[in-house]
């Protein structure tokens, strides 16, 4: 599995001018290519084929006095900015055919030198190498110093050096990392990812977002209130920007470590985690947006998934469809809607539930129902479209026709089914 691993660099200034160099180049590539499509466009004439764009841009136009700096960087590293600039487009068509699923891909854009992340990619081609002193070479740079926070499993294939726009540098490096399986666990779980909380799993344990973690955010928040009040173009503003950058990539980092210390805990102990699919494209367009990116669900998901992967785990996100807080996790009835504000109910079978841990428990029924239907050769697993209505959310093209009365009748049959499966 190829996985990245990141580690912050610490270039000299002779460095970091270097380094500016290839920013610089890399973006002239890149927006020098994207201009001749542009206009090969405007005028009606075919697209500029991959090697035919690098022949212009890159070799031909180091001949010219305009362009002759660019043969101060590595090649490589302009071929990669045009590799970059090809894989958009590649996006861009995909996703106009439809080929291409989920959201609406926009075609490439110019990149900026005031764009908040500056990048370069050097691959085995470019000859980095890290040498025996820990430190990282790279061609027409120089030897970085690299902190290294843990040890790279196996020899990079890539190097990606970043520039945030807090100022710091990363080498962010591609590894084919081996499989690491985990002794089996005898435990399944289901995962809602709520508002009130972080997660909740079906074992009844909730997870909020660690109060230091709260903290920072809120006090990112009044940066960029801050920010916000400052006049464009002033020196101010310029100190505020840099002030919230820092904010945003403190919070931003410890959100992730705090990430990773939980999905792997629930990684090693679950042999099945099932989530809801959250579709978090579709909610980010929302009011709930704010709680949303916030949250970093996306983020965990993606940790849960890979690590799933590496481990030999079972991991499935469910049908996010299916109306997991208004099923009784008892009796699979649909006791009708409830409002956000609704934190637990009683079934008429008796059964006492919080809202929450109910959800994750029917997540955890469906991603068994699922992956039992999966194994089985014929079975359909018949998609259940029934709205998520209760978090405001709005469902396009992908909403049913049905009514809602017949996909109720569908669903609880269907769950008391499944729960028969299940005992
Ligand atoms: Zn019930």
């Amino acid at each position: 599995m190829q996985l990245r691993y990141n580690y912050r660099v610490y270039p000299t200034p002779a460095q970091q001018e270097a380094l500016a160099r290839a920013f610089g180049c890399a973006r002239v590539v890149f927006n020098d290519g994207l201009r001749i499509r542009q206009s090969a466009r405007e005028d009606g004439l075919p697209y500029v084929s991959d090697g035919e764009l690098s022949k212009r841009v890159i070799t031909e136009a180091k001949k010219t006095p305009e362009r002759a700096w660019l043969g101060e960087v590595s090649a490589v590293v302009l071929q990669q900015a045009l590799a970059d600039l090809n894989a958009a487009y590649r996006n861009f068509f995909s996703s106009l055919t439809g080929e291409r699923k989920g959201r609406t891909v926009a075609p490439p854009r110019f990149r900026s030198r005031k764009d908040n992340r500056q990048a370069v990619r050097f691959t085995a081609n470019a000859r980095f190498k890290l040498l025996d002193n820990g430190r990282l070479r790279l061609p027409k740079i120089g030897d970085l110093a690299v902190r290294w926070s843990r040890a790279l499993p196996a020899d990079p294939t890539s190097v990606t050096i970043i520039k945030d726009a807090a100022g710091r540098y990363f080498a962010s490096f591609v590894v084919a990392a081996p499989d690491q399986p985990l002794p089996p666990a005898g435990t399944e779980v289901g995962i809602d990812l709520g508002l009130t909380h972080f997660a909740v799993l079906s074992d009844g344990t909730k997870i909020d977002a660690p109060k230091f973690l709260r903290r920072a955010a809120r006090k990112l928040r009044r940066l960029q209130q801050d920010l916000s009040r400052k006049q464009r173009g002033s020196a101010n503003r310029t100190k505020a920007v840099v002030k919230v950058a820092r904010a945003h990539a403190r919070v931003a980092d410890t959100r992730r470590d705090w990430q990773h210390k939980l999905s792997t805990r629930i990684i090693r102990d679950n042999q099945a985690v099932y989530v809801e699919d959250l579709c978090v494209v579709g909610l980010g367009r929302t009011r709930l947006a704010k709680s949303v990116h916030d949250a970093g669900w996306s983020q965990f998901v993606g940790m849960l998934e890979y690590k799933a992967v590496r481990a030999g785990r079972t991991f499935a996100k469910i049908n996010r469809f299916a109306p997991s807080s208004q099923t009784c996790s008892t009796c699979g009835r649909i006791d009708g809607r409830k409002p956000l504000f609704v934190r637990s109910w009683t079934c008429p079978c008796g059964s006492a539930h919080d809202r929450d841990v109910n959800a994750a428990k029917n997540i955890l029924a469906q991603g068994r129902w699922e992956s039992l239907n999966a194994c089985g050769a014929q079975v359909r697993p018949a998609p259940l479209p029934a709205p998520r209505r209760e978090a405001g959310i709005r469902l396009g093209a992908a909403c049913s026709t049905r009514s809602v009365e017949e996909i109720s009748a569908h669903m609880a049959e269907r769950m008391s089914s499944e729960l028969d499966v299940l005992e």
